[in-house]
């Protein structure tokens, strides 16, 4: 198995593959402005397993297209989508972020939650951009510092490891620099991560290893999570997926 192919068999039996809550999900959704058009048109990128596509199924009656480039998560949503009848609403989509098989000015919203970082904020939000139809919506979750100031530790972790992170009015500076206007912006609270996220996947790491005979991969795999999870737990208030609700201004 390559890291990639891993990775996804790690996350694929997950409900959520990042920290996020249904709940705060559908509070972003419903504080859009202009809501009840008719043929609403999402695109969910990066979409995982969809637990947050499922969510959208519930607050829209429009079309949702979901994009992920693993096949074994898009097949995953398809069989939850069946399960709840939203079949039909949902069509999962494999390509890649930075290379979507979509049309311009097709939809009205662009969501996407613990995904962007994958091509990166800016270069994403500028890409995306295309595929808005005037004045549409992009709701999208990215990491965020939430304090001025934090320990070199976690300083020089997330600099390594994703330098383009920053903080909240530094993310909203590039939203705007990108023709964009900010509608709302919401940091997640800590039980999105810790309940709904790195619990679940902290009762899975023994299975995982087990599974995997304990390879020297899958451990590595495992401590390299155990070692973002105790970073989280150490430094929480210092950062977080910042969640962004913006509009296209041009
Ligand atoms: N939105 C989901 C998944 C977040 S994890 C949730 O919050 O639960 C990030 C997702 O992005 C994964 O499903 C991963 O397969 C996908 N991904 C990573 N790089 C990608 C790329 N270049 N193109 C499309 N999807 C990608």
């Amino acid at each position: 198995m390559t890291e990639l192919e891993l990775l996804v068999d790690f996350h694929k039996d997950h409900y959520r593959q990042g920290p996020g809550s249904d709940d705060i999900t559908k509070t972003i959704f419903k504080i859009i402005p202009d809501l009840n058009k008719r043929n609403f048109n999402v695109a969910d990128i990066g979409c995982g397993t969809g637990a947050q596509t499922l969510c959208l199924s519930e607050c829209t009656k429009g079309q949702i297209h979901a994009v992920d480039f693993s096949t074994q998560f898009l097949e995953t949503l398809d069989t939850r989508a069946g399960k709840v009848g939203a079949a039909n609403q949902i069509k999962t989509i494999e390509a890649s972020m930075d290379d979507l098989p979509f049309e311009k000015n097709q939809f009205d919203l662009i969501w996407s939650e613990g995904a962007i970082y994958n091509m990166g904020f800016e270069k994403g939000l500028q890409y995306w951009k295309q595929f808005l139809k005037p004045n549409g919506y992009i709701a999208v979750s990215e990491i965020s510092w939430i304090t001025k100031d934090r320990p070199t530790e976690i300083d020089d972790f997330w600099k390594s490891n994703y330098p383009e992170i920053g903080t909240v009015s530094e993310k909203i500076a590039v939203i705007e620099k990108s023709g964009y206007s900010s509608i709302a912006h919401y940091v997640l609270p800590p039980d999105s991560w810790l309940k709904n996220y790195y619990s679940k996947i902290e009762s899975s790491f023994d299975s995982f290893l087990q599974k995997h005979s304990n390879s020297e991969s899958a451990q590595t795999l495992v401590s390299m999570e155990k070692e973002q999870i105790s970073l989280y737990k150490k430094y929480k208030e210092f950062y977080s997926y910042g969640f962004y609700l913006i509009k296209k201004t041009a």
